[in-house]
């Protein structure tokens, strides 16, 4: 039996690229062929369209306004709201293409993945009406609030607190680093109900429009090179009618957890994206770069971090399949699981693969030119957002393995 490598990819001067061998067959015709449309739509704007957009301090409007019209932003939407009527699946597919292409759009994470989802599985009507529609063509963005200053990754802890008044509802807490405010129509807020401000997290969902009264934010300084701002935001007596409030006041864990698991399948597909990404930059370098008689990729200590990066990212994006199709077909309780996994998977696997492009190009991984660096901190997001690495693997050692609690 033959010990060749049995790829088209084996020569160093081969000019097949790597993307070649990276779409799986065990997606649907129509998650290809979504896969190849959204690449086209990201090849066309490109990463300098998206470092112009963040160099001016401007968003990625058009790009958004584009994907919009081609109904790629509410895939996941119901088709009676004005959406694809598919599910996060192909939300994901939309986010990691765009993403592999330099531009990612961040909105998706929140807007249509959490905000969409969670207005359509437990929204009154009238919410459905009121905001799907705009959620799906794009033409409005819903922020989403739950990390607060004194709470971080214990959610349980969150004091943002709703208190009756009449039918009404005031709103008082703090919320910080929550994306994209300053552009959203509104911000999905989680808050608990006076009489549950103690003890086991029992949130409930408002919806707060950008400009209410009491309602306001601050844009925290980021080391983030990226078109959607962090903000520290203060509810400070925010009145809200009735009809703010999402769903079921005392559904409101499971309503919260509905929204939780899109969030981290999404996550995943931003940093497989990002990955992707920076991993085709590094290869494309290797293939031509030459210090000594063959090109640098020739040397299998460039070459094979380079590969290890692509198995991970593709490992990475099977456990996200896996979480989007659970998720998809209503198995809230695995997808979680595997949601998680799919997020600590495509973090790790997009912060090595963006550490081993930086390197692989060399003085140039830190230059400007080449736009690699910013994306050292960008990938170490999704290690952080919407849920530490550390805070998973907790999840892990305790519902997977059935391990003691520490904390
Ligand atoms: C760019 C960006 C965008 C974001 N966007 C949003 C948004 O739109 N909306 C929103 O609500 N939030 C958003 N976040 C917040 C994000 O979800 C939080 O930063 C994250 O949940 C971690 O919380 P923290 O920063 O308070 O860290 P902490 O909770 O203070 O954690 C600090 C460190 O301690 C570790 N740690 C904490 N507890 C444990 C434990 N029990 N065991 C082991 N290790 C532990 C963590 O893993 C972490 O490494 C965003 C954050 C960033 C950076």
């Amino acid at each position: 039996m033959s010990n060749a490598v049995n790829s088209p990819t084996n020569d160093a001067t081969s000019t097949t690229p790597a993307s070649a061998v990276r779409h799986p067959a065990i997606e649907t015709e129509e998650h290809r062929a979504l896969r190849a449309a959204v690449a086209a739509l990201g090849k066309r704007y490109g990463r300098a369209y998206f470092t112009n957009a963040v160099a001016a301090g401007g968003h990625t409007d058009a790009l958004w306004a584009e994907a919009a019209r081609l109904g790629y932003l509410g895939a996941n939407l119901p088709e009676e709201y004005g959406g694809g009527g598919g599910g996060i699946a192909e939300l994901s597919i939309v986010l990691e293409e765009l993403g592999a292409a330099g531009c990612p759009l961040l909105m998706l994470v929140v807007s249509p993945a959490i905000c969409g989802t969670v207005i359509a599985r437990f929204g009154t009507d009238e919410q459905r009406r009121d905001w799907l529609p705009g959620l799906a063509d794009g033409t409005r963005k819903m922020a989403f609030g739950i990390t607060e200053p004194d709470a971080g990754s214990n959610s349980h802890r969150i004091t943002t607190t709703a208190r009756r008044d009449g039918t009404d509802w005031i709103l008082n807490g703090r919320k910080v680093f929550v994306s994209g405010v300053d552009i959203a129509d509104a911000t999905l807020i989680v808050g608990r109900t006076e009489d549950a401000r103690t003890g086991r997290l029992k949130p409930c969902l408002f919806i707060v429009e950008r400009e209410a009264p009491g309602f306001g934010r601050r844009p925290i300084a980021m080391e983030l090179a990226a078109p959607e701002k962090q903000f520290e935001l203060t509810l400070d007596e925010v009145r809200l009618p009735a009809q703010a409030l999402v769903g079921d006041e005392d559904a409101g864990l499971l309503q919260l957890f509905a929204g939780l698991n899109p969030e981290r399948i999404m996550t995943a597909a931003f940093a497989l994206g990002m990955g992707r990404y920076a991993l085709e930059r590094a290869v494309d370098y290797a293939r031509t770069r030459q210090v000594w008689k063959e090109p640098i990729g020739a040397h299998q200590a460039v070459a094979h971090p380079l590969a290890q990066a692509h198995i991970e990212l593709e490992l990475a994006r099977l456990m996200m399949q896996k979480a989007a199709y659970l998720y998809d077909a209503g198995d809230d309780m695995a997808a979680g699981e595997a949601a998680n996994m799919a997020k600590y998977a495509a973090a790790e696997a997009a912060v090595h693969a963006v550490d081993q492009a930086v390197h692989t190009l060399g003085g140039n991984g830190l230059t400007q030119e080449y736009g690699l660096a910013s994306l050292i901190t960008a990938a170490r997001v999704a290690r952080i957002a919407p849920v530490s690495r550390e805070m998973i693997l907790n999840f892990v050692s305790h519902q997977s393995l059935g391990l003691p609690k520490s904390y």
